[in-house]
């Protein structure tokens, strides 16, 4: 597809399952409309301008998979499958996951729609070059002061000190060898379904996962308010 360019050496799996219902939209977030499109025909928009990916699986709600494959055949240069999704984010990648043939995947959620292929090329890239990295994941520095309370209450125990803190963001670069061994690991200890994202596997697997900073538009659609954020951001 990028005639010269350097090798496609990833897939992007792209987690879309999920119902949205903070979103209050009365249907899957990952189709609900940004600027005229569906929040999932941002994030294969930017896919398909990256450089280095060459591939993507989608994993959407089971009864939206025909509309996830007619916004993947507006890029008939990405080799696009559609899987249903499962009953969690995590098991939604996974399964996801067994469709991928390249060496490298990078994971990211439908609701992050502002992700810049130059984010994508970036991870990827970086992967390449250091070897001893297991995953590398788009953060940013975590620029809010940072309190703890006491489980289920609203008392401040403590200050958490915010040198060091990221927030994870998505996308997320895995070598796919490993990102398999550390979900199986995870899966037969019963610990899946508790990641709220695959970087965590790798993780308590013991391997290292490096950090790529993420552009500040690179936020997450949770809310009504994050879409107008969004809009506004595409608009500037
Ligand atoms: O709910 P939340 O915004 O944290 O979900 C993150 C991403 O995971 C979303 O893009 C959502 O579509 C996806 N997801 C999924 N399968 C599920 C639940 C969520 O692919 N079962």
């Amino acid at each position: 597809m990028h005639a010269g360019a350097m090798p496609l050496t990833a897939t992007a799996v792209i987690a879309a399952a999920g119902s949205g219902e903070r979103l209050g939209a009365g249907g899957p977030k990952a189709f609900v409309g940004l600027a005229g499109r569906p929040l999932l025909a941002h994030s294969l928009e930017a896919i398909a301008a990256a450089q280095r990916i060459g591939a993507v699986v989608v994993a959407a709600p089971a009864d939206a998979v025909d509309r996830a494959r007619e916004l993947l055949a507006a890029h008939p240069g990405l080799e696009g499958t559609v899987v249903p999704g499962g009953p969690s984010r995590a098991e939604s990648v996974a399964l996801a996951l067994e469709h991928v043939a390249t060496d490298l995947v990078l994971v990211h959620d439908a609701a992050r729609p502002l992700a810049p292929p130059a984010l994508w090329d970036a991870v990827v890239e970086r992967l390449e070059r250091d070897s001893e990295l297991s995953a590398v994941i788009a953060a940013a520095p975590v620029t809010d002061t940072i309190k703890s309370a006491e489980p289920g209450t609203e008392i401040v125990t403590g200050t958490v000190p915010r040198d060091g803190l990221w927030g994870a963001q998505t996308p997320q670069g895995f070598r796919v060898a490993a990102l398999r061994a550390a979900q199986e690991a995870a899966r037969a200890q019963g610990r899946l379904a508790d990641a709220t994202d695959e970087a965590r596997l790798i993780e308590e697997a013991g391997e290292r996962v490096g950090l790529e900073p993420a552009p500040a538009g690179n936020i997450k659609v949770t809310t009504a308010e994050d879409l107008l954020v969004a809009a506004a951001l595409l608009g500037a």
